[in-house]
């Protein structure tokens, strides 16, 4: 199941409590799913305060906000390295794709199927719980925090599904919900477990400045799927090409989309970055369209199944580049596969009736 992996190891293993020990007298050891967020950060804290090993697993897919920079990829190593703790990155784009275009539970309020997704990461976490012989699960989940997935029948379900019912312990807000097996088997103590609930921050800010705390990063959400914009585009692309792939989805982070009555599908670069992604994104058959004059934008046409896509995709181009009164601007364009033919094309900008038609 697991797609990816790579491994950075705890660079500081800092001041820990004494290392509880199972009934074989092994380190007690939990797999903290890790997205470097304040909630995930606090819950493996709270386990190392127990003494207990922790593993860091963080759950990637080409829909996280992140860039290799910046984002909750950087904020789970950053996490790690502070806790002094491994952290392990496994990315599921590939398998969650097939369940963005076909949840099984259903979408949240846009394009985000939560509780797949869930179900999802827990099965891998527990298959990585199995392989490192780690004992229990971690999340730093809140019972009401989110309105899809952390409710408490939510959680129930996806436990029963992941196959993860009882190992899951949820320490920010475990004495809301019944024992887990570390609890009864001892190897945590249930008391100083949290009763957190609800959408407020208060409580886990709290919790951070207790810990010291101060730097993480704010709650905003790390799902592209979850934005409405970006929701509208998937959508678009589910509706139009059933099969499309991890690149497919990865182009919808680029430029502006436009929806052509041919059924292609035109891409707009918006900065010198983006035009140079999609001359590099281009597949044999896409065609290429840029000014030939002056500053323009990098038009990439997907899937054209007629030449009227053609003439709109170059008309896109020449409306987004600077055309001052002429009514006309000049535009090459080439076929991927078929660079050495590059050919010149004189249109007119769309009207932005029309543009606000075609975009997605
Ligand atoms: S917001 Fe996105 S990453 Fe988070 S559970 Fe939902 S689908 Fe998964």
């Amino acid at each position: 199941m697991v797609e990816q992996m790579e491994t950075l190891q705890a660079q500081d293993s800092g001041e820990r409590a004494p290392q509880r020990l199972d009934e074989d007298g092994r380190p007690v050891t939990a797999v903290v799913l890790m997205s470097g967020g304040l909630d995930s950060r606090l819950a493996a804290r709270i386990m190392l305060e127990q003494g207990v090993r922790v593993v860091a697993l963080n759950y990637r897919t080409c829909f996280c906000t992140c860039t290799p920079k910046h984002g909750c990829g950087s904020e789970a190593a950053k996490a790690s390295r502070e806790l002094g703790v491994p952290l392990k990155v496994v990315n599921h784009t590939r398998a969650f794709i097939e369940i963005v275009k076909n949840p099984p539970h259903g979408y949240g309020r846009h394009m985000n199927p939560c509780i797949d997704c869930r179900i999802q990461m827990f099965r891998a976490a527990r298959e990585y719980m199995d392989k490192v012989g780690a004992h229990f699960l971690v999340t730093g989940e809140v019972l009401g925090q989110r309105p899809m997935s952390q409710r408490r029948d939510a959680m129930r379900l996806i436990d029963r599904e992941a196959g993860t019912g009882g190992i899951i312990l949820r320490p920010l807000c475990a004495r809301h919900l019944p024992p887990t097996r570390p609890e009864e088997k001892g190897w945590v103590d249930r008391d100083t477990l949290l009763d957190i609930s609800g959408r407020s921050r208060k409580p886990q800010m709290a919790l951070a400045e207790q810990f010291g705390m101060t730097d993480y990063p704010c709650a905003a959400g790390g799902c592209l799927l979850t934005y409405e914009g970006f929701a509208r585009k998937v959508r678009d692309l589910i509706e139009h090409m059933p099969e499309a792939q991890a690149r497919d989805f990865q182009l919808l982070k680029l430029g502006r989309h436009f929806r052509l009555p041919g059924g292609g599908k035109a891409i707009v670069g918006r900065d010198a970055g983006e035009n140079e992604r999609l001359r590099k994104c281009a597949r044999e058959g896409d065609v290429v369209y840029e000014r030939s004059e002056t500053v323009g934008p990098v038009v990439l046409l997907c899937d054209a199944r007629d030449t009227n896509d053609g003439a709109l995709a170059a008309a896109l181009c020449v409306t987004y580049s600077k055309l001052g009164d002429a009514p006309f601007g000049c535009v090459r364009y080439y076929t991927k596969g078929d660079e050495t033919r590059v050919r010149p094309m004189q249109v007119a900008p769309l009207d932005r009736p029309t543009v606000e038609a075609l975009h997605v």
